[in-house]
Formats: structure tokens, C-alpha cells, sequence
């Protein structure tokens, strides 16, 4: 067998057929294979003339129909599959080869992996890619980690088929070993965010407006020509002005209310209390989620529970709808700027030197996240790269103080009327945690030292200190 693919993709479910396509499609040869021979059979037969495919049915001969340095995109399912395939994989390589964990793998996994793979002189890169299949086809946004020097090879390939905004690629180089499945990690917990973030604002102009699904659709296809302009408004518009085919109902009123998840949120929030970092909206989002699901707690809850609310009472219909939106927007800047803290700290933990204004870029296109308002990180974080707090920026601070007194009423009037509101709720007290002058926590420190003797230290002299309570008491 000629050695003559430029890049192999082992793994062809719906992700890693596409995947090959989108390579296929832009002039390289791919060599493909995937453990049951019938899904390489399909994609050659079904997409073969899309461009120059390589089927082996062996791992060996689809190693031997590689050119060297060989570049390999594992696209299996996350896990134990994953260090299957490596484990099959990396006898057949030689030294300079690079292998791409394409899948969803927690970046611990990939730290362990890549450290094990270097041993042996091969590059291992663990990239996150975002968009679904319907992005990986068409462009995804791709955040490899690794070695600098396979990106060398590597990341022209990438950025080839990632998608573009104004002719800016949606992938760069992320950072060492675990750095790229690390931020896909943070880029899915704002997902879960803005998701809830969006569904909050759903529930408040339902209940306040007492307007269809269809109506409230509309409300967003308006909101998505301007600041919020993004991917998930712009399908929540398209979800809620959708009919049930079955019922001819609103199909959001036919689906059952428990949201599910894969674990990508509960990892961010996970490594979040690890790094002591307050992504409080990414945490809400995620026990929201869990809440949604805790059926007989649920049914206990609605049994027993008083409300004592008073619903809403809306007068000025556009002003309501007015500070709703722009609640969500200033919510969502906390989310995002939240992850980016993390992201921060993590790559001083673990030295990545991670660019937060080029993730933001690369955040653009091609992702379930992508948004018009990532532009304004990007600036923020060129204007200031070391920037402590993203919603410190000019641009941020003044963007959602202006929303300011809408915010405050839309989560006062959500506590009056008992509609939950955990996500726009947290992100407004995070706000006003991270402001203030002067935190409650001077009383918890107290406490501390009064029941455990951990000692505090002092705003008015340098040093730790120990009360002796019983003395003073
Ligand atoms: P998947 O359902 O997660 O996995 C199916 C693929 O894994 C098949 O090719 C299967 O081979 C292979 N596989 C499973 N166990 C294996 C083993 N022990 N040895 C070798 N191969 C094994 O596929 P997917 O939905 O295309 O996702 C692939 C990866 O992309 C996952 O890590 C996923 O988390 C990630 N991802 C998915 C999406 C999405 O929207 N679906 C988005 C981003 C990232 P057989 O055909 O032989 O069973």
C-alpha cells in the first residue's frame, strides 16, 4: 500500500464520517477506518466522490496508508474506547507521528495520555471540537492542545476545515498537553449557561406576557438582530415558533420539562470548586438541570410547598420585554466572564499560557456558543491581555451598567412572582459579590477562628492572628 493519505480519521460515526467529508472536501487525501468495517464501507460508498478517500479495513493497513509524519484523528467514543484504539494505534507508529483525540475526552485523560504517547515520541494532541455534526461537516470550531510543534503540520489542515469568520479560521492553538479538551470543557459549561440563561427569559415573558410560544419566538428573532445576536437565540426563535406535527401544539408545550446532560457541565463546575473559581452560572445551569430531573423531589415539592407569590403584573408589555433582555444579556456577560476566570486559572495551574481573547475568537464560528458579542472579548482581551476581570472591561462595565436597573427589577420580580430564576439570580448577586467594598466573609473568618482556631488576618496590620474566645467571653 501506497503511503500517500495526508491525514487518517479511525472512528466514522456521525462525527468522524463528517469529519473525513470535510477533509475530503478540501483536497486531502483521507485515509479512513473505523472498527466494524460497514460504516467505512458506507461513507465510501455514499460520499466517495466528495474527494479522495483511503478505506482499509485493518489499523495496520490504514498506519500503512499514511505519509510520514503520520497525522491520525481518533473520532471514538470518549473513554475507555479512546485508549483502546491508542493502545492499537500506537504499535503501528513511528517516532514524530501525531495522533488527534478529536473526541470529547476530560482533559485529565488527555494530560495522562499525552505524557504516555510523548514517552514514546509520538505527539499527542487532544483538541476540542464544537458544532455537532452538522459543524464538523461544514466547519467546526477546533481548539487543539499538544505539542507547539505538531501544530506546525498539524494546524494548517485544521484551520483548513474549521469554520471562518471574516476569513479568520475558528481553530488556533490552544496550549500543552490537556489545554484544548480543557477549554472545549469551559466553551460547553457556558453553553449550559446561556441555555439556561435563555430559557429564564423564556419562562419570565411567558408568564409575565402570558404570550404563546409562537409570540415569545418572535420576541427572540428580534432579539437576535442585536447584541445578542447568536446560534442559540437564534434557534430558541426557531424551536418555539415550531409546531407539534402530532398535537399542533407549540412543540416546547408537548416536551417533557427534565433537562439531561452528558457531563460535560458537571465536569466544568467539578474543576470550578477544584480552582476555587465562582462560575456561579455555569453551576446554576447545571442544578438546574438536576433540579428539572429530581422527579420525586419534584412531586413532594408541588404537593406541599406554598407559593405566596404574586404574579406578575405587567403594564408596558415592551418595557418588561426590554428588561428581560437586557437582564439576559448582562447575565450572560457574567457566565462568560466567569469561564474565562477559569480558563485563567487553570492555565496558571497548569502552565499553559492560554490566550483568552484568540479562545474567544475561535469561538465565532462554527460552535453551539458562537455570538456576536465574542468580538467584544476578543477586544477586551487584546486592549489588555492580562485583564483581571473580564466584566472590568470598559466596553462590559458599561454595556451591562446600562442594563443594570433592568436586571435588579427582572430578579426582584421573579422572587415577587416565585418564578425560578437561579441563573439570572446568582449572575446578579455574583455581580454585586465581586463589587463590593466589603464581603461578609470579614464575619465567616470570625466564626472560623472562634469554633476552629484557623486564624485570620487583619485589615489594619499585616500577619495571621488567633483570638483566644474563651478568654473573652
Ligand atoms: P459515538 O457514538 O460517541 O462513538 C461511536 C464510534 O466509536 C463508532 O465509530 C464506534 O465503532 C467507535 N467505538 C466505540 N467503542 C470502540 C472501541 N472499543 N474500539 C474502537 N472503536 C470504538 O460517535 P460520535 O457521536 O460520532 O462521537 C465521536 C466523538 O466525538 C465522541 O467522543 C463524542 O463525545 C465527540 N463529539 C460528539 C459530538 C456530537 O454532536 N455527536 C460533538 C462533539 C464531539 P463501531 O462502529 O465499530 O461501533
Amino acid at each position: 500500500m501506497t503511503a500517500r493519505a495526508q491525514i487518517g480519521v479511525t472512528g466514522l460515526a456521525v462525527m468522524g464520517r463528517n469529519l473525513a467529508r470535510n477533509f475530503a472536501r478540501h483536497g486531502y487525501t483521507v485515509a479512513v477506518h473505523n472498527r466494524s468495517f460497514a460504516k467505512t464501507q458506507s461513507l465510501v460508498d455514499e460520499a466517495g466522490s466528495e474527494g479522495d478517500f483511503v478505506p482499509s479495513e485493518s489499523m495496520a493497513d490504514f498506519v500503512a496508508s499514511l505519509a510520514r509524519p503520520r497525522k491520525v484523528v481518533i473520532m471514538v467514543k470518549a473513554g475507555a474506547a479512546t485508549d483502546a484504539v491508542i493502545d492499537e494505534l500506537v504499535p503501528l507508529l513511528e517516532s514524530g507521528d501525531i495522533v488527534v483525540d478529536a473526541g470529547n475526552a476530560h482533559f485529565p485523560d488527555t494530560i495522562r495520555r499525552e505524557e504516555a504517547l510523548a514517552a514514546k515520541g509520538l505527539h499527542f494532541v487532544g483538541t476540542g471540537v464544537s458544532g455537532g455534526e452538522e459543524g464538523a461537516l461544514n466547519g467546526p470550531s477546533i481548539m487543539p492542545g499538544g505539542t507547539r510543534e505538531s501544530y506546525e503540520s498539524l494546524g494548517p489542515i485544521l484551520e483548513a476545515i474549521s469554520a471562518k469568520v471574516d476569513g479568520t479560521p475558528c481553530c488556533t492553538y490552544v496550549g500543552p498537553n490537556g489545554a484544548g479538551h480543557f477549554v472545549k470543557m469551559v466553551h460547553n459549561g457556558i453553553e449550559y449557561a446561556d441555555m439556561q440563561l435563555i430559557a429564564e427569559a423564556y419562562d419570565l415573558l411567558k408568564q409575565g406576557l402570558g404570550a404563546s410560544a409562537a409570540e415569545i419566538g418572535q420576541i427572540f428573532a428580534e432579539w437576535n438582530t442585536g447584541d445578542l445576536e447568536s446560534f442559540l437565540i437564534e434557534i430558541t426563535a426557531d424551536v418555539l415558533q415550531h409546531v407539534d406535527a402530532a398535537t399542533g401544539s407549540a412543540f416546547v408545550d408537548v416536551v417533557l420539562d427534565q433537562a439531561e446532560q452528558k457531563g460535560t457541565g458537571r465536569w466544568t463546575v467539578q474543576n470550578g470548586l477544584d480552582l476555587g473559581v465562582p462560575i456561579t452560572g455555569i453551576a446554576e445551569a447545571t442544578f438546574a438541570r438536576a433540579l428539572s430531573g429530581s422527579v420525586p423531589q419534584r412531586e413532594a415539592a408541588r404537593a406541599a410547598l406554598r407559593a405566596d407569590a404574586t404574579p406578575l403584573q405587567v403594564t408596558d408589555r415592551a418595557a418588561f420585554i426590554e428588561d428581560v433582555r437586557q437582564a439576559l444579556y448582562a447575565s450572560k456577560v457574567v457566565a462568560y466572564s466567569q469561564g474565562f476566570d477559569q480558563i485563567a486559572a487553570a492555565s496558571a495551574e497548569h502552565g499553559w499560557d492560554i490566550d483568552r481573547g484568540a479562545m474567544a475568537r475561535i469561538w465565532r464560528g462554527g460552535c453551539i456558543i458562537r455570538a456576536r458579542f465574542l468580538n467584544r472579548i476578543t477586544e477586551a482581551y487584546e486592549r489588555d491581555q492580562d485583564l483581571a476581570l473580564l466584566l472590568a472591561d470598559p466596553y462590559f462595565t458599561d454595556a451591562v451598567g446600562n442594563g443594570l436597573a433592568a436586571w435588579r427589577r427582572v430578579v426582584a420580580q421573579a422572587a415577587t412572582a416565585g418564578i425560578p430564576a437561579p441563573a439570572f439570580s446568582s449572575s446578579l448577586a455574583y455581580y454585586d459579590g465581586v463589587r463590593a467594598d466589603r464581603l461578609p466573609a470579614a464575619l465567616i473568618q470570625a466564626q472560623r477562628d472562634f469554633f476552629g482556631a484557623h486564624t485570620y488576618r487583619r485589615a489594619d496590620r499585616e500577619g495571621t492572628f488567633h483570638t483566644e474566645w474563651s478568654a473573652d467571653r
